[in-house]
């Protein structure tokens, strides 16, 4: 059983090279031997997405379907009301047993709003938390600073120490560098409504899903 296991939550609407890149550059840095992309049912914080969930898993399933390493994990799907990453991880807990290395990934912009998660101080206590400093699209209205509470959660559980993670399940917070990719979901969206291309942007699975389902269109 794979026992250092990254876990990417998202809506992935849709997913995307900025996601699939950043994951993999992380499976090698911090040597998982898996990444669990599980995309959100209902995600709490955002409007809800127009593209249902069973959709927006088949592109997930259609982008990584040829990386061994990928998995897709449906598990939010499978539950109702609100997707609370808590309730995923607890799930996962108890699937994977306690000496699984859990890491949940983040870019900055979703770490930056932590302090607004269901029971976000019981996460780590779940899982590590990794951190990926996503870059700024040019349109994008300046990120939120860190708060007080932010910075000190940060130096109670930061490790710099990629190889503590992998021995570890969970309690770290860890910073990984990984090369910039200035795409997002959002700028595919308005893309697709724009009859603009998507080449390079996602797979060509995705591309090709798009297209025949005619998501994004309106
Ligand atoms: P949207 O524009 O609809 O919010 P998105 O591109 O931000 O979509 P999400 O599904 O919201 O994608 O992101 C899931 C996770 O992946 C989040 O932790 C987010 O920070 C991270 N992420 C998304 N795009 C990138 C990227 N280009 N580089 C690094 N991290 C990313
Ligand atoms: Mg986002």
């Amino acid at each position: 059983m794979a026992s250092n296991i990254g876990i990417l939550g998202g809506t992935f609407n849709p997913i995307h090279f900025g996601h699939l890149r950043m994951a993999e550059a992380l499976a090698e840095s911090l040597q998982f031997d898996e990444v669990r992309f599980i995309p959100s049912a209902n995600p709490p914080h955002k409007i809800e997405p127009k593209t249902s969930a069973t959709d927006r898993a088949h592109m997930v399933k259609v982008a990584i379907e040829d990386n061994p390493l990928f998995k897709l994990d449906t598990i939010e799907l499978e539950r109702t009301g609100a997707s609370y990453t808590i309730d995923t991880l607890i799930s996962l807990r108890e699937q994977l047993g306690k000496t699984t290395s859990l890491n949940l990934i983040m870019g900055s912009d979703a770490f930056v709003h932590l302090e607004s998660w269901q029971h976000w101080e019981a996460i780590i206590e779940y899982c590590n938390i990794v951190l990926v400093q996503r870059p700024q699209a040019p349109t994008e209205t300046q990120q939120p600073k860190l708060s007080k509470v932010l910075e000190q959660f940060l130096s109670e559980y930061y490790s710099d120490d990629p190889t503590a993670l992998k021995d570890t399940p969970n309690g770290f917070v860890h910073m990984q560098a990984v090369t910039p990719l200035t795409i997002s979901s959002t700028d595919i969206r308005a893309r697709v409504n724009k009859q603009q291309s998507l080449r390079y942007l996602t797979p060509q699975s995705v591309i090709d899903t798009i297209n025949t389902k005619q998501f994004y269109l309106s």
